[in-house]
């Protein structure tokens, strides 16, 4: 925390208003975060309203305190209002304002004091507190991290010890990608003693699918693959045409990027999905490639060294050809 923790204490002190917002299209640790940072700021009697940019996975309805979130797109009206009153907004697990569009307006306006806490790569300046570290598993790991600082004699109720976990497990791939660290690990152990039911979340996460999604990720796998060795590429196309077929909801491509890179020689994948007049980019790397410089120099977009997104505003087949055409100039086979 950068030097002002006593400051943010003595805010936190008396009730407040207060805001928590997180990136568009929440994943695991965007609304693990959210809702475990709520739960926390409620029991001490602070006013707490959370508001996604826009909807999120129905798959995430069982997490505690998920029927109290707004989204902005239903009522914008009445979340301007919230903003409005706010004393604080805490934005968690972005640091681009580009990320909470179309919502950003509306909280430069106000005269919250923000709060950031995140850890994805080149943070912009537009808080007065921050909690950013990039070493960081997941936004997660830094609430707990911050709720330590600003509490010392916390110990974490079970709600705020699920969703917490829950950020924790998806933004490491369930401890298997390079996020995961010791930290991480060692945060794990202690919400067991919190009464962490790790089963529950796991069933929570993983075993409450539909069989249509099933079936469109067998396809993805079957014929929308692409596998281009010879560059170290790999990459899925997801069309509107696919959408529509298979009936997919938010949130059902989540983890579709992941399966090319455990071809060896893939060391890059990408998922290129058709989301109205853009395509929404998603992107792996294994070892030390950077696809988070890839995002942002050719795509508009950022977040962490091995797992990062952006956008195209051309069209499939051309978004194509320019990602081919990125990797037979990187070399990275
Ligand atoms: P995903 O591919 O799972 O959507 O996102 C991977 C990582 O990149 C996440 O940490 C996410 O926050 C970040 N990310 C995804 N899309 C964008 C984007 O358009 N801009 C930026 N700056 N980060 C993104
Ligand atoms: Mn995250």
């Amino acid at each position: 925390m950068n030097g002002k923790i006593d400051e943010l204490k003595g805010l936190l002190a008396a009730p407040k208003n207060i805001v928590i917002t997180t990136h568009q299209k929440p994943d695991g640790d965007a609304m693990g975060s959210s809702l475990a940072l709520f739960n926390y700021l409620n029991l001490k009697n602070h006013n707490v309203r959370v508001i996604t940019p826009t909807e999120y996975p129905d798959y995430f309805e069982w997490m505690p305190g998920e029927s109290e979130v707004w989204n902005y797109l239903e009522n914008p009206n009445i979340a301007n209002i919230a903003i409005g009153e706010a004393d604080l907004v805490f934005c968690l697990d972005f640091n681009d304002l580009a990320r909470i569009e179309p919502l950003d307006a509306h909280i430069l306006k106000s005269n919250a004091k923000i709060i950031l806490i995140d850890h994805h790569l080149h943070p912009k300046d537009f808080h007065q507190f921050s909690l950013h570290d990039t070493k960081a598993s997941s936004t997660c790991e830094l609430i707990y991290r911050f709720l330590q600082i600003i509490d010392p004699e916390y110990v974490p109720s079970i709600e705020v010890a699920t969703c917490i976990y829950t950020g924790i497990l998806t933004d490491t791939a369930s401890f298997s990608n390079g996020a995961t660290n010791k930290n991480a690990l060692n945060i794990v152990a202690s919400l067991l003693d919190c009464g962490l039911d790790m089963m529950a979340v796991q069933e929570n996460l993983n075993q409450n699918d539909r069989e249509e999604r099933l079936r469109f990720i067998g396809n993805a796998l079957n014929r929308k693959m692409v596998i281009r060795e010879d560059i170290g590429l790999g990459y899925i196309t997801v069309t509107r045409k696919d959408a529509y077929y298979y009936n997919l909801q938010t949130g059902d491509t989540e983890g579709l990027v992941n399966f090319p890179l455990s071809i060896k020689k893939v060391k890059v994948s990408v998922l290129l999905k058709q989301e109205g007049r853009l395509i929404k980019i998603s992107m792996r790397s294994k070892g030390d490639f950077s696809v988070e410089r890839i995002c942002r120099e050719y795509f508009e977009g950022g977040g962490h060294r091995n797992a990062s997104g952006g956008k195209s505003h051309l069209g499939l087949d051309e978004t194509i050809e320019k990602l081919v055409g990125i990797f037979e100039r990187e070399k990275i086979a």
